[in-house]
């Protein structure tokens, strides 16, 4: 079935009137993501397109808040968000918390998150040998991106007023696009090589 932004709207209207929340979350084309890309039913999209669905996701999100201030949710880069206006920040969903966590996959594969699913030379050991401890204490490999500060962004997050609470936003998308943690949101990048990112969030 294929949900048009009226419907998203009228979702927002129905969960208003139940009392209930929604998030709104583009799905990322990475980690178990790209089962879906890989059966087409997610499809990749050129730079243009990407921009103009970004913009037009975070539109629809300013006019679900219009109906719904105090219900919605969106997860996306805040400098992209806040470029509508600094009130629609309270519905920026909360940052990844990358630096304090671990998944463990269906195989017992330990990865800093789900792009380990996609990426297995993200996967930092298995706990049926491994210590989780031991990995926690002494992160290696992937899980250095932990102490990745901001001012180590490649790209438009280095410059970002919002980087220091955003960082990146997620940076195994950047990882999936562009190869490095270190690189900027691919979001944020698009804007700012096409010369749409907000200046005034610029350091
Ligand atoms: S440029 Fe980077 S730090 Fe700034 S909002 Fe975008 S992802 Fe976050």
């Amino acid at each position: 079935m294929k949900i048009t932004y009226d419907d998203i709207l009228n979702l927002v209207t129905l969960a208003r009137e139940l009392d209930s929340k929604i998030l709104l979350q583009p799905i990322l084309p990475l980690g178990r993501a790209k089962v879906l890309l890989k059966d087409k039913l997610i499809i990749k999209l050129n730079k243009d397109k990407t921009i103009n669905l970004v913009n037009k996701f975070i539109e629809t999100a300013i006019k679900a808040y219009e109906i719904y201030p105090d219900g919605i949710f969106i997860h996306a880069p805040p400098a992209l968000i806040a470029r509508y206006g600094l009130k629609y920040l309270k519905m920026a969903h909360r940052k990844c918390p990358y630096k304090n966590m671990l998944a463990v996959l269906w195989d017992g594969s330990i990865a800093p998150c789900a792009i380990g699913i996609s990426h297995p030379e993200t996967i930092i050991g298995n706990i049926k040998k491994d210590s989780i401890i031991d990995i926690w204490l002494h992160p290696k490999g992937y899980l250095a991106m932990r102490y990745v500060k901001p001012e180590d962004f490649i790209g438009v997050c280095s410059r970002c007023i919002f980087n220091k609470y955003c960082a990146g936003f997620c940076i195994a998308y950047s990882y999936e696009t562009y190869g490095d943690y270190k690189f900027s949101n691919p979001y944020c990048q698009l804007m700012y090589d096409a010369d749409l990112f907000p200046r005034e969030f610029l350091l």
